[in-house]
């Protein structure tokens, strides 16, 4: 997703690009890679007066629920990674436990499910994680 996308994504969720968010955009950008709110506070504390730890945590947070960043809890303990969205559609990760890269995947269990299945409830938003051992890491084990 690149900036203008970004845009067009908060401009139809009634969002605007308030200095924080634009700033947390511009960082994940360049980081180009999965970061956390922490690494993310680290580095914009120094730049920006105005951002504290919760401002991230909050607009990290908002910019997942309307999918213009992805969010994987890499390492299952509960400490969620960012990026920006690698795809524009609804998707979730396959994740590898021995070296964390994160690969999307184009795929969601809770379309498969009708409303009889999830019981009436609405707003439903889903978390799902795949772990397991990429191509690379089995090469490397079997050397
Ligand atoms: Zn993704
Ligand atoms: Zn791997
Ligand atoms: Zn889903």
């Amino acid at each position: 997703m690149d900036l203008k996308q970004i845009r067009q994504q908060l401009a139809k969720n009634n969002l605007k690009a308030t200095r924080p968010r634009q700033a947390i955009l511009e960082a994940l950008a360049q980081a180009s890679g999965w970061v956390t709110a922490k690494s993310l506070f680290d580095k914009l504390s120094g730049q920006e007066a105005n951002i504290d730890f919760s401002t991230i945590c909050r607009n990290l947070e908002l910019l997942s629920s309307i999918g213009i960043l992805c969010r994987v809890d890499r390492d299952s303990n509960g400490i969620f990674a960012y990026s920006l969205s690698e795809m524009d559609e609804h998707h979730h990760h396959l994740i590898c436990r021995s070296c964390g890269k994160i690969s999307p995947m184009e795929f969601c269990p809770l379309q498969q499910l009708n409303s009889t299945q999830t019981a009436g409830y609405s707003e439903l938003e889903c978390r799902f994680e795949i772990y397991g051992c990429c191509r690379d890491c089995q090469g490397k084990q079997g050397k």
